[in-house]
């Protein structure tokens, strides 16, 4: 049976039809009236009726970035989306006739690679999205850990240094503020204007604005101060990684997210600040640290899942 699965990104809503299998048969793709939140549910009703025209579906399952309440229906809050109370499930399935189902973008992510990417085989799972922030998602004895409210896995919003860098969630010292992209351009930015001649191929590339693909291409090149900063990431996320360990004792991370695309700069040097870090080291065994298989699909298969699930 077909479920369509439905990832509403700050840019772009993206779907697709699953099959049971986590293949994709069919793609459709919007942008996202981001100006218009009032109008996303609508967005994601007509992206919904195309792909389903003529085709026998079962549920849908939508991924959003946000606290989804426990009973999945309702977007408590949504920083990126300006959601507050969003009635997310009872608009669009009254729009589209079809059992709808809401979920967290990076726990539907979470579940997607849980079951058809990296994390196959495995029943305790950190899957971390290293984007523009840090989004969790914890699968434990096989299934999607959601907290009592429905509020679970905010890894990103861990505190790691106190009275640290402010936070878009209103608070200091997050995690995410030193182990994301968005961290990544801060550190390179920082170095590049403190100490240039580190960063010459930084600055040539960039011409005065730094983002992080030009962090990722002077990295490549050999570009010192982008080769540190990269470095400060993969510190960051082997650290956290090896605070979550201590707490959860997972058999595999899996890291994905769009700062995973340059693994090969940082994902070993994780692995071995996590190794490090960890607590009773030497005498447990060590989780590994996959890489992401399903990419910009995961969050819209492991939403189709969750509404055959539902
Ligand atoms: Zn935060």
């Amino acid at each position: 049976m077909l479920t369509i699965g439905v990832d509403i990104g700050g840019t772009k809503v993206s779907a697709g039809v699953v099959d049971e299998n986590g293949a994709v048969v069919e793609q459709a793709l919007r942008k996202t009236p981001a100006d218009r939140p009032d109008l996303i549910a609508e967005t994601v009703a007509d992206v919904v009726r195309e792909l389903a025209e003529g085709r026998e579906i079962e549920a849908v399952g939508v991924g959003a970035a946000g606290f989804v309440d426990e009973s999945r229906s309702v977007v408590r809050f949504a920083p990126n989306l300006a959601w507050r109370e969003e009635p997310l499930q009872k608009k669009i399935s009254g729009m589209v006739d079809l059992p709808v189902v809401i979920e967290n973008d990076a726990n539907a992510m979470a579940w997607g690679e849980t079951r058809f990417g990296a994390g196959r085989g495995q029943s305790h799972i950190v899957c971390l999205t290293v984007g523009t922030g840090i989004g969790g998602g914890l699968v434990f004895d096989g299934a999607l850990f959601r907290g009592h409210w429905g509020m679970a896995a905010e890894l990103g919003h861990m505190q790691v240094v106190p009275d640290g860098r402010p936070c878009g969630c209103g608070q200091r010292g997050c995690w995410e503020q030193y182990a994301s992209g968005n961290a990544l351009v801060m550190e390179a930015r920082r170095i590049a204007e403190e100490q240039p001649e580190r960063a010459g191929v930084l600055l040539g590339l960039a011409g005065g604005k730094i983002e992080g693909e030009e962090v990722t291409e002077a990295a490549r090149q050999g570009d010192e101060a982008s080769l540190a900063a990269f470095a400060t990431l993969a510190d960051w996320l082997g650290q956290g990684m090896a605070d979550l360990a201590a707490v959860l004792d997972p058999g595999c991370f899996i890291v994905g997210g769009g700062v995973s695309r340059a693994s090969d700069l940082f994902l070993d040097r994780a692995r071995e600040a996590f190794a490090e870090r960890l607590t009773g080291r030497g005498h447990r065994p060590l989780p590994e640290i996959r890489l992401a298989e399903l990419g910009a699909n995961a969050g819209m298969v492991g939403a189709a899942d969750l509404a055959r699930q539902r």
